[in-house]
């Protein structure tokens, strides 16, 4: 089984680009979604630093958006420009797409089959609209929602985080609202609480534990 290297998004030549395939049994199909600065980022690194046998597949994403101070492309994001993205959409390389605060984002759809053919627990960290659209495609995925103690908390964590403008931060204030609105989509909820980065991490892998156990011979098909 060979990974992608870092940048590459499979194009339909791939074989695993086209073709709905089946999973090894047990691996799971893992989405984490919840509020801008709810501190996902944080969490998913802690989460993979445990050790998990075998390792958690984190899908590194596609977006249009520009790097933050300290982003690495290949690695937090595959940095695309809105031209290749959109060729790579038509081409049918996404599992799903959606525009986020203003930006277009994708999951690569091969690295996801392969991670699963391989026996991986996959990670998506995407959306709401990208968890239901995961959801719709995939019915045995398992939504996991991150949420804050409270909207305040969550307002002060993203100031505190100043990686946006003023104008993009008060749009991710404004979509906060609705997408706490959507926790009702998701198989599971978790309170992220102010400091508990371990603690959170350590939850969802329970749950992800718990499903793998529920289903051990379970072959997600992507
Ligand atoms: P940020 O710009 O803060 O990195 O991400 C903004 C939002 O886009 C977050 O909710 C993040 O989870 C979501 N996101 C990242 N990658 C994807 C993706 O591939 N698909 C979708 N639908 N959302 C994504």
């Amino acid at each position: 089984m060979t990974e992608q290297p870092p940048g590459a998004v499979a194009t339909p030549d791939d074989p695993l680009s086209g073709v709905p395939s089946a999973g090894a049994p047990g691996a799971l199909l893992v989405v984490v979604s919840g509020p801008s600065g709810v501190g996902k980022d944080t969490i998913i690194d802690a989460l993979r630093a445990r050790p998990a046998d075998p390792a958690y597949h984190y899908v590194v994403t596609c977006t249009t958006r520009s790097a933050r101070r300290g982003e690495v492309d290949g690695v937090s994001y595959q940095f695309l420009a809105r031209e290749r993205f959109a060729a790579l959409r038509d081409d049918g390389a996404f599992l799903e797409w959606a525009e986020v605060h203003g930006n277009w984002y994708a999951t690569p759809r091969a690295e996801v089959r392969r991670a699963l053919a391989g026996g991986r627990d996959v990670i998506l960290k995407i959306d709401v609209q990208g968890a239901a659209a995961v959801k719709s495609l995939v019915p045995d995925a398992l939504l996991v929602f991150v949420v804050p103690p409270s909207l305040e908390a969550l307002f002060r964590r993203l100031r505190a985080r100043a990686t946006e403008t003023a104008e993009q931060l008060e749009l991710r204030q404004r979509n906060a609202a609705i997408e706490l609105a959507r926790a009702g989509d998701y198989d599971h909820v978790v309170v992220n609480e102010d400091g508990q980065v371990e603690r959170t991490a350590e939850r969802i892998e329970a749950i992800i534990r718990a499903e793998r156990a529920r289903h051990p011979d379970r072959r997600v098909v992507v």
